[in-house]
């Protein structure tokens, strides 16, 4: 049955396809800029040379410092290049951490973004942008970070490896998983969201199979932008807070820790959210949702454990704590015991527990 929902689409241009690079400059030129500054990772840079040598006399300068966690002084830095050159738009080449750093000077300044994603952290989607100072990450809700434009260029992402597509990959379906729950879900955005796990659940594991496959390169970026639109629509739950507080607190891996904490947040809410059980299930071709996406993960060679990507275990005690001190909505109250368990779980790298709610 339909209940009354408030859905609000974000204002922002998408162009997909292969070889779409080739729009970059027409695109900047449709958003009145005059001077770009590209940004890159370190590891990007000569990418994003590239790019700004295509882009002739609209490149102003490349800023390739972008990192993750998009610490302030980093920031702080490309603020000083984007003054020097003069720049009236930036072009963030690269993952979510160049996507970060994009939207922190758009945050400071209002420039306008395009932003060209080669990973599927979904970044590029929302009016979200969080930022680091003296080891602590705060998040900045503002439609004024959000992207104008956005050029998907699945050429771009061939590059990705395997190990990073199946983990960059399963951190999107993250974002439609709890889609399905949120407190503030619509119908549209459900859409989205089951066809955005369908697509990265086939495309994923023949990746794995094949790098070069561009059918399924192809998929898995289409089916990132619909997890991306899910991130920037409505509201995360438990998975979201607690790979933000493991990762912020133990200093993890982010794809990889979303990659292996999914199945068992997802086993923790599965009494409290039946319908979305049934869709995530329907997705992916599998009768148990959770251990659905524990299989997959472990299909594609993924790291299973948390402690296999430098989680203490002295620290599972401390993350159960830290996850039910900041109260936040849940689809199903936070009951500190089974989160414990759950984080065990996820540390040692077992299936996804049966957990059962409180009665
Ligand atoms: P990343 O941007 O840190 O990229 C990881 C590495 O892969 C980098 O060295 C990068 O240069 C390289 N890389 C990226 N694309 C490549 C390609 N096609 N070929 C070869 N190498 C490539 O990783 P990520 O997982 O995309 O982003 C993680 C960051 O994004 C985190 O800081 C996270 O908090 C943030 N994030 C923010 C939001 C949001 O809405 N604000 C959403 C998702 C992620």
């Amino acid at each position: 049955m339909i209940g009354s929902f408030t859905f609000e689409n974000l204002p922002c241009r998408v162009v997909f396809g292969s070889g779409t690079l080739a729009t970059a400059k027409a695109e900047i030129e449709r958003l009145g800029g005059k001077r770009v500054l590209v940004l890159t990772t370190p590891q990007q840079e000569a990418q994003g040379k590239r790019l700004g040598e295509a882009l002739g006399p609209l490149y102003a300068g490349l800023f390739p410092g972008a990192t993750m966690h998009t610490p302030v002084d980093v920031t702080a830095r490309a603020l000083t290049a984007m003054k020097a050159c003069d720049a009236d738009c930036v072009v963030s080449l690269g993952g979510g951490s160049t996507t970060g750093l994009g939207k922190a000077l758009a945050l400071r300044t209002g420039v306008n973004q395009l932003c060209i994603p080669t990973t599927y952290a979904g970044s590029e989607m929302t009016p979200i942008v969080g930022q680091t100072e003296n080891g602590l990450k705060t998040t900045v809700r503002d439609v004024a970070v959000l992207p104008e434009t956005v050029i998907y260029d699945v050429d771009l992402t061939l590059t990705l490896p395997t190990s990073l597509a199946a983990t960059s990959g399963i951190n999107a379906i993250a974002h439609a998983v709890e889609a399905l729950y949120a407190r503030d879900a619509n119908p549209v955005t459900s859409l989205m969201a089951e066809e955005g796990i369908r697509a990265l659940g086939r495309a994923l594991p023949a990746i794995a199979a094949k790098g070069d496959d561009r059918e399924a390169r192809t998929e898995a970026l289409y089916g990132a932008w619909l997890c991306g639109v899910c991130l920037g629509t409505v509201g995360m739950a438990l998975h979201h807070k607690l790979c933000h507080t493991l990762g912020g607190t133990f200093d993890l891996p982010h794809a990889e820790t979303h990659t292996i904490v999914l199945p068992h947040a997802l086993a923790y809410n599965a009494p409290a959210v039946p319908d979305a059980m049934t869709r995530i299930s329907r997705a992916i071709g599998t009768a148990d949702a959770s251990q659905g996406l524990y299989e997959l993960a472990k299909r594609l060679g993924a790291k299973l454990a948390l402690r296999d990507i430098g989680m203490p275990e002295n620290g599972i005690d401390k993350a159960a704590d830290l996850a039910v001190t900041n109260a936040y909505w849940n689809p199903r109250p936070l009951e500190r015991n089974a989160i414990r368990d759950l984080i065990a779980r996820a540390w040692a790298g077992e299936p996804p527990g049966a957990t059962k709610a409180a009665a």
